[in-house]
């Protein structure tokens, strides 16, 4: 089974982000726990975190389907010693948010070397920031996104993916989430039924399905290893339909959440039901 939702407001809490993804027709949503633009938040209030558990129920939103997303300002390769560890601090702090809230995933953007260390080395400096997170809690999954490659960010590469994974100590609770755009404009084509096959046979051996916790699903403005990161609404863009339709109908995408980041959030009902429509009877 599918789970398609969307990256929505958790305007005025946590608590309102299951009502604002049922509001959309969403079967999984993603979130951000606290302001994506600021270092630091306010702790979670217990009736904050009471009520987004309760309103999940209500609304038949299971932890698996969540997949909540950290704020922009982390870098968890950084190559310099402060910025790592405030870079830590603030990713420590956002997966004991997860785990409040009764989650099990956290999405993050790999790292960027900001061309001061090797890129090698950023890798193993992210993998390091893993493990770490991962000592702090007991339940909550660090999943790494793939990148478009803009700027000095790795993740690009599923080589970069998988070579983070084995420095990883708990293999368990590590997980990628691989964006459409973004694998898209990185240079991985899926635009053909051929492509497709090609991009995710690769991607089945270089990094494994096994660890494939989400999905972010987006058309893209630029083209084909165009290295730049800009969404567009789904069919609308680079990509076009037709690698949806290859996603809705392969079961390796079932089960896990899949978010739409598309660019004009007042047609998400309608761009979630059209993914619907897209699998086979
Ligand atoms: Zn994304
Ligand atoms: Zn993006």
């Amino acid at each position: 089974m599918k789970f398609i939702g969307a990256h929505v407001s958790a305007g005025g809490g946590a608590q309102n982000s299951p009502l604002n993804a049922k509001a959309i027709g969403a079967k999984a949503f993603a979130l951000f726990t606290k302001n994506q633009r600021q270092w630091k938040a306010k702790p979670l209030e217990e009736k904050s975190i009471a009520e987004f558990k309760k309103n999940c129920e209500e609304a038949g939103y299971l932890p698996e389907h969540v997949l909540p997303h950290d704020g922009y300002l982390i870098n968890l390769g950084h190559p310099e010693d402060e910025g790592l560890e405030k870079s830590r601090e603030s990713f420590f702090d956002e997966m004991k948010r997860c785990e409040q809230l009764g989650l099990g995933l956290l999405n993050f953007h790999p790292g960027s070397h900001l061309k001061k260390i090797d890129p090698d080395k950023c890798l193993e400096r992210i993998a390091e920031s893993i493990n770490m997170a991962l000592e702090l809690t007991k339940n909550v999954t660090a999943v790494i996104e793939n990148t478009a490659g803009q700027g000095t960010n790795m993740g690009y590469k599923f080589e970069h993916l998988a070579a983070i994974i084995d420095n990883v100590k708990d293999k368990k609770r590590v997980g990628v989430c691989l964006d459409t755009c973004h694998t898209f404009t990185a240079g991985y084509d899926m635009r053909t039924k051929k492509a497709f096959k090609t991009t995710f046979d690769e991607f089945e051996k270089v990094v494994g399905f096994k660890y494939l916790r989400g999905m972010h699903l987006n058309d893209s403005k630029p083209d084909l290893g165009s290295r730049v990161d800009r969404h567009e609404s789904i069919g609308k863009g680079k990509l076009g339909m037709d690698p949806f339709g290859f996603i809705m109908n392969d079961k390796r995408f079932d089960n896990i959440p899949m978010v739409l980041e598309t660019v004009d959030d007042t047609i998400w009902p309608e761009e979630i039901k059209l993914l619907y429509s897209l699998i086979k009877k």
